[in-house]
């Protein structure tokens, strides 16, 4: 279909002129009128593809306010055609977005190229609003903050999402000193959340451009409840979930961390396997159920026997290992009493008020700088097992763990 074109002009010779050259170059002509209201009339009745648009024309509104209007308006390309090439009347123009300036009298070639330039120009206008559009739809509706600082940490640009993640109180920063980012890469931030409490983002910064100047980007993210869940399946990755002691996983790693920590101090620290007596026959008596709350008191026990440095493990089964800190030998043996007596005084209370006898058999050791730790446990479950041997409900202590 061919572009239909509006021509706004008060002499009418030109404008019959003006229609004949515009059809000898292809194009149609919408209408003729004289005024700036009519142009603007016909915009919104016709739709034209382009106003073609004297400055000086008839009514109150000359063509450069009649060429703002339908622009700001309608975003109709104007043409200007004049017989004004002075200053004046080219600064007013200059404020206004036009595609082109014709100026009296107009030739066919003049016109057709005018014209021709000036649709493609409105064209690749369009694309590229629409580009930028997409570009700022992106970035203002993107959960993740962007913050954009020049080199010298001042903020010059800042999302919606920024102000979600600081709870609304980064409104005023732009322009000020953004003084957590100093350099590029991945940093925590604390936050104050909705709800007051203090979470996490984390920050991510590169370097970047803004309005052609270098400058850097820095990405947020609130990572609280990540983080949280991250912590919850750690915390469940090294938990028994029967007795919420430490499991096996999380002995092996404090373990090994206490022995670098012991063997930079040259401090010894013990290890205490326990296993419980019989208790096969415990749940063979009072059921699967009784024993797992035998397990659980048992855990109980251990915990209220050491201190807060020592860490206390489900091993196994019924098995239990106790890691103490800065403890010799001695300290050991004093903890399998204790835990000993414990026991022998207090029965494990379960439903319907059945009191279960139970009893534990100790392998204690202690290790030093020259003790392997896989050895070392292997030989106090050896221990252990001696206990078991010979009777059960006693300590078996191994002297020298060294290698
Ligand atoms: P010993 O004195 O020689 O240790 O005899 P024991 O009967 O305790 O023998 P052992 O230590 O080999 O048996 C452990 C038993 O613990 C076997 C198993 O059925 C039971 N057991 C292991 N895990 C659980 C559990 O989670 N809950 C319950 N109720 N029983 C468990
Ligand atoms: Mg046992």
């Amino acid at each position: 279909m061919k572009k239909r074109i509006l021509i706004v002009e008060d002499d009418l010779l030109i404008a019959e002129s003006m229609r004949d050259a515009i059809y000898e170059c292809g194009y149609d002509v919408a209408n003729i009128v004289t005024n700036g209201l009519d142009a603007i009339n016909e915009v919104v009745e016709d739709c034209p593809d382009l106003v073609l648009m004297d400055i000086r024309i008839q009514g109150t509104m000359d063509g450069i306010e009649t060429a703002k209007e339908i622009y700001s308006k309608f975003e109709i390309p104007i043409v200007y055609l004049t017989a004004n090439a002075d200053s004046d009347t080219l600064n007013r123009a200059k404020h206004s977005i036009f595609y082109g300036y014709l100026v009296k009298p107009i030739s066919e070639v003049n016109l057709n190229a005018t014209l021709q330039l000036a649709f493609h120009k409105y064209e690749a206008d369009k694309l590229l609003k629409a580009s930028q559009e997409s570009f700022h739809n992106i970035v203002e509706k993107n959960a993740t903050g962007i913050i954009i600082t020049d080199t010298d940490g001042v903020v010059q640009y800042i999302n919606p999402a920024v102000e979600q993640i600081f709870n609304g109180k980064t409104k005023s920063i732009i322009g000020k000193q953004f003084s957590s980012i100093i350099s590029t890469g991945i940093t925590d931030i604390d936050i104050t959340r909705k709800d007051g409490e203090i979470g996490i983002a984390e920050m991510y910064t590169t370097e970047s451009e803004w309005e052609g100047k270098f400058a850097q980007l820095t990405m947020i993210n609130d990572v609280t409840e990540r983080r949280n869940k991250e912590r919850e399946l750690i915390h469940l990755s090294v938990t028994d979930h029967l007795t919420n002691l430490l499991n096996r996983r999380g002995m092996i790693k404090k373990i090994e961390d206490e022995k670098r920590r012991s063997d930079r101090a040259v401090n010894p620290f013990t290890l205490i396997l326990c296993d419980i007596d019989k208790f096969k026959t415990i749940n063979d008596t009072y059921g699967h159920i009784m024993g797992d709350i035998v397990l659980k008191g048992i855990s109980k026990i251990l915990l209220r026997s050491i201190r807060k440095i020592d860490s206390a493990a489900r091993w196994g089964g019924d098995e239990f290992l106790l890691l103490l800190p800065e403890t010799d030998q001695k300290g050991g043996l004093i903890v399998a009493e204790k835990i000993k007596n414990m026991l022998d005084n207090t029965s494990i209370l379960v439903v319907n008020n059945v009191k279960i006898p139970v009893t534990l058999t100790f392998g204690v050791g202690t290790l030093n700088k020259n003790s392997n730790i896989n050895e070392s446990i292997s030989k106090i479950d050896n221990a252990l097992y001696q206990g078991k041997t010979n009777g059960r409900n006693c300590t078996v202590t191994i002297n020298d763990l060294s290698k």
